[in-house]
């Protein structure tokens, strides 16, 4: 494992545009599960992922009663608000201050990247700390909203600033599109990095699992002006369907929250040696 370690800490170092996609593997050792690992919520309880498949349905349906199922019911995924980020999302915030990581791109709604301290975070899935209209694409800070002071004056659903649309939790949804600006931006990104560090992710769910698919065909596009060829690294409890298939290049298998931290202190140490 080591040398694997001081292979991606030389691959990050020579790259011009390194950018890292994350899933939920980052943040279950933050103490919220992941979805289809051993002890994932969709392994144990098939019946909760049926229900899911419902919720955005829902919204459109009947936006007050999404609203109140949402206020009162409990999160799967336990109380994310309060969620801390990890040495794994510490360890990507560091890669970020030595200017070698432009930029995370990451499936998780809890918002731990952005707690970490990353100035660039494209949540693909959206995030539990913000709202958004799905009609005009705005999105809020939930601490915007008194939801459950509306829910007790009996004024739900929370109305968009802008549109006056209802609103619902920034979170993407089974069946819902994902919002434009970021599914845009997050192509781009991936149609430009020459490294991409991928933390966590069983990379399944599409068309996030499409951008690291995206990353590799550039090996077989002729561009001239590219010097080398994009890198793809895995970090994972276990091998995925990027193995499987020859996407990445290699895998370092173990705990995110172990192996980040070793990435960075390595990139750390060779670039102040440079
Ligand atoms: P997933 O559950 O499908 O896969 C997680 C992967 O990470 C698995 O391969 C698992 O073996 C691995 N893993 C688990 N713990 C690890 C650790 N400590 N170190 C290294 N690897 C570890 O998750 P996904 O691919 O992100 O897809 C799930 C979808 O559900 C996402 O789109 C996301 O929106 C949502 N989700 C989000 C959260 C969150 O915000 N934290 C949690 C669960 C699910
Ligand atoms: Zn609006």
């Amino acid at each position: 494992m080591d040398s694997l370690i001081e292979r991606a800490a030389t691959d990050l170092l020579k790259s011009n545009y390194a950018i890292a996609l994350t899933g939920a593997g980052m943040s279950t050792e933050s103490g919220i599960p992941d979805f289809r690992g051993p002890n994932g919520i969709w392994t144990k309880n098939p019946e909760a992922e049926r229900r899911a498949y419902e919720t955005y349905h829902n919204f459109l349906r009947n936006p007050k009663g999404y609203w109140e199922d949402v206020l009162s019911g409990r999160s799967m995924l336990g109380d994310l608000m309060s969620a801390r980020p990890n040495p794994g999302h510490e360890a990507l915030f560091e890669l970020e201050k030595l200017g070698i990581l432009k930029a995370v791109l990451t499936q998780n709604i809890d918002g731990l990247h952005v707690k970490a301290g990353n100035k660039r975070v494209l949540e693909y899935h959206g995030s539990v700390m913000k709202l958004r209209c799905p009609s005009c694409g705005t999105r809020y800070q939930r601490e915007e909203y008194d939801l459950q002071g509306l829910m007790r004056e009996d004024k739900l659903p929370p109305r968009c600033n802008r549109c006056s649309s209802p609103i619902k939790g920034d979170v993407v949804h089974f069946n819902e599109p994902i919002p434009s600006d970021v599914a845009e931006e997050s192509l781009e990104e991936a149609m430009k990095c020459d490294l991409m560090l991928i933390c966590g992710t069983s990379a399944v769910v599409y068309p996030f699992a499409q951008l690291p698919r995206v990353a590799r065909q550039r090996r077989f596009e002729e561009v001239p002006s590219m010097k080398s060829t994009t890198v793809i690294i895995e970090v994972n409890a276990e091998p995925t369907p990027l193995t499987a298939e020859g996407i990445s290049d290699y895998l370092i298998q173990g705990r995110t929250a172990e192996i980040l931290p070793l990435i960075a202190e390595a990139a750390k140490k060779a670039a102040s040696s440079q």
